[in-house]
């Protein structure tokens, strides 16, 4: 994907994000393209909506899959402006992408989900098959100014080793 493309996504993204946080949601979002297309939107609803689940990668793979019922033989590529966490990175495994492209990472010295990254978890679940690429995008910074610091209410936030 060129590299003008990539930001475009990433912007969309962003969109979802910026709205998400209006809401009171922690400022995270996410596209999903197939096709040079977006298919799948949504931004983090998981304090709005009560559902812990609810973050933005969830969000925009169940928009994904209610707008396409094939959504899960389509090669399609996830652009999130925050990095994946176990459960969001899990339920992209499921649902078969090709590739996430990730905006913003986690410090170093953030231990909220231990040693986890994303690519360790591709690397572990492709047993064999295809494995979902994990890629650096563009407006790295954007989207953890965007998103703020982690709140309370973030999984594992409090969690320290
Ligand atoms: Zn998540």
């Amino acid at each position: 994907m060129e590299p003008d493309t990539r930001l475009l996504f990433m912007e969309e993204a962003l969109i979802e994000a910026r709205a998400a946080g209006r809401r009171g949601d922690l400022a995270v979002g996410a596209v999903v393209v197939a096709g040079k297309r977006i298919v799948g939107r949504g931004g983090n609803e998981a304090t709005s909506s009560g559902d812990p689940t609810a973050h933005a990668e969830v969000v925009a793979l169940r928009d994904f899959a209610r707008r396409m019922p094939d959504a899960n033989s389509v090669a399609a590529t996830m652009f999130t402006t925050f990095e994946p966490c176990p459960m969001c990175l899990g339920a992209c495994l499921l649902m078969r992408l090709e590739t996430v492209v990730v905006g913003g990472r986690r410090r170093a010295d953030d231990r909220a989900w231990g040693d986890y990254r994303p690519e360790l978890l591709a690397v572990m679940s492709a047993a064999g098959g295809p494995r979902l690429q994990v890629r650096q995008g563009p407006l790295a910074d954007e989207c953890l100014i965007t998103r703020g610091p982690a709140r309370p209410a973030d999984p594992g936030a409090e969690v320290r080793r």
